[in-house]
């Protein structure tokens, strides 16, 4: 059964008439990593904010965990399916790191003899365990990012769903983003809804799902989707920078393997291609 179901979803905001989102249907695998792209305005966000229970369908149903979001109590989904937002400024409120991770766990009545073992496990898993005593707004972003998905990881969830969450950090700091959140989703199994408009981190996604107009216009293995190079720049996306490359490549008459997608990838496939010429 998938995690999340989007079922002939149409969405408009109050005081507009235009839907932007329009029958949208969607499964989402349990233990999946999922890259949500699409250009500015297709959707992306409002789909975040649904599925978050900021807002609910105007029409049609979505169930998350196996819970409706029309008839559930918000912060019941929000439990199973946390949200990590663009600005990390705004997601952490208190004056100590330790506190920013205990404050989910108080909202959901977690016995205070219960917490610092869940805290001290929650900031392991994103590395900033020895930055529990510091202040919040002393971090770099990207520390505040590991942080803000650490008061989620205390909440045991099943789902998380990142909005941009990497697209104010520097580069450092947005490989750190993808590295812990890949390692949680691979260790723990918790399934990852990651909107991005950085094509270099689409490509480390098991599916892509690209939105026009809110809805769908291609799904599949990144491979599959970025191979498709006239409709991925026709949908107002560029190719991930060694798709590119290869592509490239290939068209000057040097032949490289088309299943390349990461830094690492081409430099195995250029490293054995050199090696082999020199026998
Ligand atoms: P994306 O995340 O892909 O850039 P959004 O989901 O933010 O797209 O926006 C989709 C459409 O909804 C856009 O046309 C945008 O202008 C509109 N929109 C977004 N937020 C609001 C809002 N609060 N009120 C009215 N329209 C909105």
């Amino acid at each position: 059964m998938p995690i999340i179901e989007v079922r002939d979803v149409n969405f408009k905001y109050e005081d507009t008439t235009e839907y932007v989102i329009e029958h949208l249907n969607l499964e989402i695998e349990q233990g999946s990593f999922v890259c949500i792209l699409g250009h500015n305005g297709s959707g992306k966000s409002t789909l975040a904010k649904l599925l978050n229970v900021l807002y609910t369908p105007t029409s049609g149903n979505i169930v998350i965990c196996g819970k409706n979001v029309l008839n559930e109590e918000n912060w019941k989904i929000r439990k199973h399916a946390g949200m990590v937002f663009q600005n990390p400024d705004n997601q952490l409120i208190a004056t100590m790191v330790r506190e920013d991770v205990a404050f989910g766990l108080e909202n959901i009545g977690t016995p205070h003899d219960e917490m610092e073992s869940i805290i001290d496990s929650s900031l392991v898993n994103v590395g900033m365990l020895e930055f529990g005593d510091r202040a919040p707004h002393l971090l770099s972003g990207g520390q505040k990012q590991r942080v803000a998905i650490a008061g989620i990881l205390a909440m045991l969830p099943e789902v998380i769903i990142f909005d941009e969450s990497t697209s104010m950090l520097d580069p450092q700091g947005r490989k750190e983003i993808l590295n812990v959140v890949k390692r949680i989703n691979k260790e723990k199994n918790i399934t990852i809804i990651w909107i991005t408009h950085f094509m270099e981190e689409a490509v480390e996604a098991d599916r892509v799902v690209v939105f026009q107009h809110g809805k769908v216009a291609m799904d599949g293995k990144p491979l599959e989707v970025f191979s498709n190079e006239e409709e991925v720049k026709s949908l107002g996306l560029d190719i991930p920078p060694m798709i590119a490359l290869t592509n490239a490549l290939n068209k000057e008459g040097i032949s490289i393997s088309t299943q390349i997608l990461t830094v690492d990838d081409m430099v195995k496939e250029i490293t054995n291609k050199y090696a082999n010429n020199h026998k």
